[in-house]
């Protein structure tokens, strides 16, 4: 998406966002449920429209990213690092944010739907690791698509794109191509579709406030906080933690040569927008070699989105905790491995991890109108998180660039802060 300071306020999405929540929160307060009856379906419209891209845009995302990866030897070895590394590190971001919701717990009591959890069916779990296992694997694509069943597609599209990888040449290049074309046009319709996110957001606080009164908003600041801590541990703690023990590298002296992106990153709220000065900041700065950076940061803008992961963690515990569901080990186990899955799934774009939010929710059958309720909310206050999250996103690509290429035995990577 294009970053367009120039544009006057109002015509900014952060600035549109902010005007229709006030005014949202305004037409609840003063017209209170006949409104909420009234506009409610605006806020569904919008919710069906960002479910609607899941799929086509999972599907593309992961099939193109993996895919262009490429095969080969050499390759192969740098392959595993990045992939080891990715999983590493978004695999502690969920841990992170396991943690802060245990901490914190945001949504504990927390009155924000008329339900309560007796009305709601018992959640799903897997019964054994087993069955996990044979769950990830699809009997029939189709079906899984259809039912939105995101773990047996993300599996399928990840060995649908290895498969393209051993393609011979000239067919390789022309399904990558495609691939690649198809993820454009998610991502263009990902991006339309959230133009209309102010009205959405207008209709989805209206009928949260019409229906609940102000009392919806203070699960809401401690579930922004929740995610604010969880994400500056993660940038401030393991990050720096993992440049120190695998790259032996000075975090002040990487911190300083980042600044750049990170600020795109916080202005633009896309990995894929900030994608060309990461590139410039990691070569030029960090000093890592145009080998390791252009294979590790395209990649991980889309695939390692640690500020993601610790969203979809911490988010789909929140609404858990809203709706008074104790989540067993097991659950909890699911939410981390599926919450790694959307960060993987997320494209580099403004409020894609709010999209697949979905899959970790479906993951443990957290479903129905008062799940869309509570994700409308979060999605009212998405915007400030989402750019800290992105900043988070690109800064762990880059310290994944930064290890890689020490482990590769160059010698120039963070020397001095340029
Ligand atoms: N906006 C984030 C990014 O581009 C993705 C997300 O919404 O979490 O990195």
């Amino acid at each position: 998406m294009e970053h367009r300071p120039d544009l006057p306020w109002y015509r900014q999405l952060h600035w549109q966002v902010l005007v229709a929540m006030v005014l949202g929160a305004l037409t609840g307060l003063i017209f209170g449920a006949p409104a909420a009856a009234r506009l409610g379906w605006i806020g569904d419209l919008f919710m069906r429209l960002l479910r609607m891209i899941i799929v086509p845009l999972v599907l593309t995302s992961i099939i193109s990213g993996v895919a262009s990866v490429g095969g080969g030897r050499a390759l192969g070895r740098l392959f595993s690092k990045t992939l080891g590394y990715y999983v590493l590190s978004s695999l502690l971001a969920t841990t992170v944010a396991l943690f802060m919701v245990n901490l914190i717990r945001p949504g504990v009591g927390a009155n924000m739907t008329e339900t309560t959890q007796a009305d709601l069916p018992p959640l799903e779990t897997p019964q054994s690791p087993v069955q996990l296992l044979l769950d990830i694997v699809p009997e029939n694509v189709f079906q899984a698509a259809a039912s939105a069943d995101m773990l047996a597609l993300i599996f399928f599209s990840i060995v649908f794109g290895v498969a393209i990888t051993t393609l011979p040449g000239k067919s390789r290049e022309t399904v990558i191509e495609l691939f690649d074309a198809l993820f454009h046009v998610m991502m263009q319709l990902t991006s339309g579709i959230i133009k209309f996110l102010p009205i959405g957001v207008f209709a989805l606080i209206t009928r949260m406030v019409g229906t609940t009164g102000f009392d919806s908003f203070r699960p809401l600041a401690l579930y922004a906080l929740t995610i604010f801590s969880g994400l500056t541990v993660h940038l401030f703690i393991t990050l720096p933690v993992l440049l120190i023990v695998l790259g032996r590298i000075s975090p002040r002296i990487h911190f300083a040569n980042m600044r750049d992106p990170m600020l795109i990153a916080f202005s633009t709220s896309s990995s894929g927008a900030t994608l060309p000065v990461t590139l410039d900041s990691v070569e030029n700065k960090v000093g890592v070699s145009n080998k390791v950076a252009s294979f590790v940061l395209p990649m991980g803008a889309t695939v390692n989105m640690d500020g993601t992961a610790v969203f979809e963690c911490a988010g789909a515990l929140f609404i858990a905790q809203v709706l008074g569901f104790d989540l067993t080990i097991m659950q909890q186990g699911i939410v981390i491995l599926t919450a790694l899955l959307a960060s993987i799934g997320a494209a580099a774009v403004p409020s894609a991890g709010l999209v697949v939010i979905f899959i970790v929710l479906e993951a443990v059958g957290l479903r129905g109108p008062d799940v869309n309720l509570i994700v409308g909310a979060m999605l009212a206050i998405d915007r400030p998180l989402d750019m800290y999250r992105t900043v988070v996103n690109i800064f762990s690509d880059s310290c994944g660039a930064a290890i890689i290429a020490r482990s590769e035995g160059e010698s120039g990577v963070d020397t001095e802060i340029r």
